[in-house]
Order: structure tokens, then sequence, then C-alpha cells
């Protein structure tokens, strides 16, 4: 869905290219023959293809513009948008060629030669040649340095093969030439790569470029979670225990739905302290505060259960699993809890009761950019790479839902 909307908008600039791009003479003198170029347009091979192009029929598409193109061979942008139209197709290796092609031919203008490589470095990248596509990307922007497309790619790139800075210094180009909304989600991009600096040198145990590389992520971006957990982390190690504290209280206020990453933290931090009374009093305060969150009544529940107290356990996983009957982990957790106390039959019949009109769930985490679906939540979406994607997905009984839906309709994707 996503890959055939992004075939349509690139076809689509490629047509306004036609267009209105450089000046398209009538005329133009090919292989010692005049060639009349409107005759390409207005051929009907070159409107059906369109049409089918539009109605996602890509075969057909190929076989008119096919036909079309033989009426002025020369015409480099249908070559190119054919070329395009052969990666989409699976045929990568003709789209090289047919790229590889175009770009032999003498007297390109360095417009036409950047597009060409651009399209180039797409095949190569749709086929694993990493490094060819890196330089074709790279070639693309010294003849234009502010080709968007050749930045996202080459960032994307950058970022699968974990060159964090590279792809710190393509996201800070970007956001130099991009408009308003880019340069806001630039910001996000840019506080997890300083994340994914910090953890680079957590891992070669340089603590102070670690700690000031998550600050600089939470400057950029408070939202991003991740930093975090990371800075509490680095806290600990440098034995700054209030601090890591701090920071991951702070984390549990900046995103309460995600809380229980830091409360996993905080509650080892606080029972190694003795404090667990402290750990407690947080998860009431967040459970209170928004009382279909079940992963801190979860977390309660494990931290009461290894203090001795089943009986209060299971009334907080009961409460979860009124708002959350989709979370497996809950019904893991009631029945392991069930067992250990012989399964009482007033408590057994408790939970058929709260469960009998459920749906359940078992991927309850969702890529808002491309509906990818993951156990876990997951900070860069393996499909798309997108950044900071994923939401929980809530599947609630009816009656539930519906009193939800009127209070708040769904907000729109992306
Ligand atoms: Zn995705």
């Amino acid at each position: 869905m996503d890959s055939g909307l992004a075939l349509i908008l690139i076809i689509t600039a490629l047509l306004i290219g036609i267009a209105a791009g450089k000046a398209w003479e009538r005329y133009k003198l090919h292989e010692g023959q005049w060639v009349d170029r409107r005759r390409v347009r207005q051929s009907p091979h070159f409107i059906v293809g369109l049409n089918y192009l539009v109605a996602g029929r890509v075969d057909l598409a190929i076989e008119e513009l096919e036909e079309a193109s033989k009426l002025e061979p020369g015409a480099l942008e249908l070559r190119l948008m054919l070329g395009n139209l052969y990666r989409e197709r699976g045929q990568v290796g003709r789209a090289i060629q047919e790229h590889q092609t175009l770009l032999q031919r003498p007297r390109l203008s360095q417009m036409e030669h950047a597009n060409v490589l651009l399209c180039l470095g797409l095949d190569y990248r749709r086929s694993g040649f990493v490094d060819r596509a890196t330089e074709a990307f790279s070639e693309v922007l010294k003849l234009a340095p502010d080709n968007e497309a050749a930045l996202n790619n080459l960032e994307k790139l950058q970022e699968e093969q974990h060159q964090w800075q590279e792809a710190y210094e393509t996201r800070q180009r970007l956001a130099a030439i991009a408009g308003p909304a880019v340069r806001v989600r630039s910001k996000t991009i840019l506080a997890f790569l300083e994340h994914e600096l910090g953890l680079q040198a957590l891992r070669a145990q340089d603590l102070t470029t670690a700690s000031s590389r998550f600050t600089a992520s939470i400057e950029l971006d408070a939202t991003v979670l991740p930093a975090y957990l990371s800075l509490g982390d680095v806290r600990r190690l440098q034995g700054d225990t209030a601090g890591a504290a701090a920071i991951w209280e702070a984390a549990v206020k900046v995103s309460p739905d995600r809380a229980y990453l830091p409360l996993e933290r905080l509650e080892a931090l606080y029972v190694s302290e003795g404090r667990g009374d402290r750990f407690i009093a947080l998860c009431e305060q967040l459970t209170s505060a928004a009382p279909r969150e079940w992963r801190a009544r979860a977390a309660l529940a494990r931290h009461l259960i290894s203090q001795g107290q089943p009986a209060r356990a299971l009334e907080l996983l009961f409460g979860a699993l009124e708002h959350n009957p989709h979370a497996l982990a809950i019904h893991q957790a009631i029945w392991a809890l069930l067992s250990s106390l012989d399964l009482p039959r007033p408590l057994v019949a408790r939970y058929i009761d709260i469960t009998r009109q459920s749906v359940f769930y078992l991927d309850p985490h969702v890529c808002t950019r491309c509906r990818y679906r993951s156990t876990e939540l997951l900070w860069q979406c393996p499909q798309c790479h997108e950044w900071n994607a994923f939401v929980e997905e809530r599947i609630t009984p009816a009656s539930d839902l519906e009193s939800e839906m009127s209070a708040n309709p769904p907000a729109d994707d992306q």
C-alpha cells in the first residue's frame, strides 16, 4: 500500500517534470531525425498507460508505456519511468540495466543526470547493493545538494548499517532544507539518533559522552523515552542513584502510557534501597490517574507478590483485566497467581466472569505508518523504518469501546 503510493508520487513528480520542467521543445533531433515530442504524450498508449498506473495495474501500464516509448525512443523521462516500473514489478536487474543505459547517454543535463542516478540508487537499494546505492545517492547530492529523496534514502541506508553519526548529519541537512512539518519531525529523528550515539558510547564504557548524548537527545525532543531510560542507566553506573530515580520518575510523567518501561528500573532501584513503599505509591498514583493503564497495575501486582501479598495483587490484576482483556500477560499473571493459591473456586469464577465478554488480541503493538505488528514496543519500525511510530492497539468489550469512541473519536494516521 505504502510503496504503491510512493510509486505514484514518484511518477507524478516525474510527470510534473515532463510538463513543467526544462522547456519541452516540440521537436528534438534524435539520431539524425527530427522527432515530434508531442507524439508520445498524445499517443493513446501513453494515456492508457497512465490510467493503468493510477489503477495500480503495473503490468498493463508497462505494456502501454513501452508502446508509447517506441514513438520516441529518445524520451528520457519515459524510459526513466519504465525503469522504475520494472523495479516495482520486482525486475530489479532490468531496472538497473535501463537506468545504466540512460546514464551513458551523451549530453545529459545536470538535472537529468541526477534524476537517473537517483533511480539507479533506488534500484541498488532494492536489490541490496548497499555500497552502490550509497554511492549513487551521494553522487546525486553532488549534482543536486537539496535533493530530498536522495537525502532520505541515504539516511535510511546509514541507519540500516548503524552509521548513526552519518545518519545524523544527513538528517541535519534534510532539516535545513525542509518545511516546518519536516523540521519538527526531524527533531524527533535527531533525538533518536542522538540516543543511538549515546548507546554506542555506553557500549564503549564512555559514560561522559553517553551522558551528554542522552541529555542532548532529551533537549531535542523531551518525549523520546529511551533517552530517559538510558540516562538513568548512566547515572546508576556513575553511582548517582538519586539522579537515576529522578530521571526515571520524569520519564513516567513524560510518557504515562509507557510508564512500565521506567517502572521496572525504578522497582529494582527502590527495592535495593529498601524503599519499596515509594514504588507502591508511584504505581498507585499512575493507576488512579489512568484507570485503563494496565502495566502499572501489573508491575505493582508483581511487586506485591514478591512482598508476600497475593490477595492484594490479584485484585489489581482483575482490575487491569476488566479494561484490557487483550493483554495476555495479565491472564498469565492471574493464572500463575491462582495456581500458587491452589485455585480457590470463588476467585476462578470471578476470572471467568470478567473474561466472558472479551475479545483477545495477542499482538498489541502496531506501526501507525505501515501497520506492521509487533508483540513488543519498537522504537524504529523494521518494515518502514519510521521512528517512534508504534502504538498499542486496544481491543476491549464493545460496551467499553462505544463510550470511549464517543468521548474520543479515533485520530487519523500520520
Ligand atoms: Zn512501519
